[in-house]
C-alpha cells in the first residue's frame, strides 16, 4: 500500500481532532452563565466531541467570555502561552470584541486579538447556546479546512502581539 502523503496525513489528522476538543472556559465576564445550558443535557456540546476542561496544558480551546481587564489579561496570556498547539482561541460576547458596554473604562482591554490571536468570535451580549453551537460548528470547519491557524499567526508575530502585551502590562 503507498504511504499517506503529507497533505493526506494533515486532512485526516484536521478531521479526527475537530471533533476531539477540550475546552478551557475562563470567565471573565457574566455571558458565561450561558455555558451551562450548553454544556448539558439540552443542547449538549459533547455530541460534538467538545467537553471541559480544567487545564490549560491539555486543553486545545481557550473561550474567554466577556470583558478583560488589565488583571484578567495577564492571567489569560499565562494560560494561553501553557497550552500546547494546536491550540484555538475563541471570544465569547460583544465585550471580547470590542469592550462592549464597559468599552471607555479605565481598567478594561478593548480587544482581545491584539494581545492574543482569536479564531472565532462570537458576537452578542450575552451570546445564547444558539449562536454558541454555532460558532462551536464554524470552529470545527475552520479546523477540518486547516484555516484556525491562529496559534501560528502568534508565532509569526509574536513581537506585534509582545509589544500590546508590554504597553498595558509593562
Ligand atoms: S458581552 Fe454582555 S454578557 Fe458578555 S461580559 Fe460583556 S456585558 Fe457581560
Amino acid at each position: 500500500m503507498d504511504k499517506m502523503t503529507e497533505e493526506q496525513y494533515r486532512a485526516i489528522s484536521n478531521m479526527l481532532r475537530k471533533r476531539s476538543l477540550w475546552m478551557l472556559h475562563y470567565c471573565t465576564g457574566c455571558g458565561a452563565m450561558e455555558l451551562p445550558p450548553t454544556m448539558t443535557s439540552r443542547y449538549d456540546m459533547e455530541r460534538f466531541g467538545i467537553v471541559p476542561y480544567v487545564t490549560p496544558r491539555q486543553a486545545d480551546i481557550l473561550l474567554v467570555t466577556g470583558y478583560v481587564n488589565v488583571k484578567t489579561l495577564k492571567r489569560i496570556i499565562t494560560v494561553y502561552e501553557q497550552m500546547l498547539d494546536p491550540k484555538y482561541v475563541i471570544g465569547f460576547g460583544s465585550c471580547a470584541i470590542n469592550g462592549g458596554i464597559y468599552y471607555d473604562s479605565y481598567s478594561v482591554i478593548n480587544r482581545l486579538d491584539a494581545y492574543i490571536p482569536v479564531d472565532v468570535y462570537i458576537a452578542g451580549c450575552m451570546p445564547r447556546p444558539e449562536a454558541i453551537i454555532t460558532m462551536f460548528k464554524h470552529l470545527m470547519n475552520l479546523i477540518d479546512s486547516g484555516k484556525a491557524d491562529g496559534y501560528k499567526r502568534y508565532k509569526q508575530n509574536y513581537e506585534f502581539y509582545k509589544n500590546n502585551q508590554r504597553k498595558v502590562l509593562g
